[in-house]
């Protein structure tokens, strides 16, 4: 088994472990491996294993490896942040946007889906720790944004996305995963007609603290890959 087989498989059973001590079903949590600045040899290896589901930060590179590894069976994630003139690109060949924080954004989104694709799965970040360097929208934003997206009808509104502030201890990180939680909640009552089923909330480092909120989805990349390096990106 590679090094990269073996990280999955010990993924996995922590995600199993996890849910179960949140008296969740693990079936519930689907994991999202990171690739980002990963070769397409090292996602093959994954997916020799089962694994479906690839988040990329990147559009280049991410076209890249998608034209690569095209008819094997892929659901791509976009997670990093949106410009205004990717969004032709992204709407085209991804299946999940995670980073949407602004209108003009999902609008073109939807208005440049292609026909002949399902709509756009779509959750908003939110910047749950407030921090100003970061994306997303506050919470406050939340209920307006989420309520216009609603109306488009070639993006499918699913839930929230977020990336806490840096945070080591478990105990700490849960507090605005179970935040984001309520947020879900919140806007469920909100909007009853669209499936909003999803968190994608937790990393290498504050996935066991995620699951236990209520995570659906855990984007995953070094525990997977190992330690990246970005001396080859500009
Ligand atoms: C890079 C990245 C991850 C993965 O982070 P790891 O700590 O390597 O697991 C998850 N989500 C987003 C949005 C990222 O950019």
């Amino acid at each position: 088994m590679t090094n990269i087989a073996n990280n999955l498989s010990i993924i996995c059973s922590k995600i199993n472990i996890a849910a179960q001590n949140a008296h969740r079903n693990p079936d519930e949590v689907t994991l999202l491996a990171v690739s980002k600045t990963r070769q397409s040899e090292e996602l093959m290896q994954l997916w020799q294993e089962g694994q479906r589901h690839f988040g990329e930060n990147y559009l280049q590179e991410a076209l890249d490896k998608i034209k690569l590894l095209q008819g094997n069976d892929i659901c791509w994630h976009f997670i990093g942040p949106i410009q205004s003139n990717k969004t032709r690109s992204i709407t085209e060949n991804f299946s999940w946007v995670h980073s949407v924080d602004r209108l003009k954004i999902a609008q073109r989104l939807n208005d440049q889906r292609p026909d002949s694709l399902p709509p756009l799965n779509i959750c908003l970040q939110i910047n749950i720790s407030e921090e100003q360097s970061k994306s997303g929208i506050i919470p406050a934003e939340l209920p307006k944004l989420a309520e216009q997206i609603a109306a488009m009808p070639n993006i499918r509104l699913r839930g929230l996305m977020a990336i806490p502030a840096n945070c080591e201890d478990p105990e700490q990180q849960r507090i605005p995963f179970a935040r984001m939680q309520a947020l879900l909640l919140q806007l469920q009552e909100q909007l009853p007609q669209q499936p909003l089923d999803t968190l994608s909330m937790g990393m290498s480092g504050d996935m066991d603290a995620a699951i236990a909120e209520g995570s659906t989805m855990v984007r995953i990349g070094t525990a997977l890959f190992g330690p990246r390096d970005y001396s080859n990106k500009i």
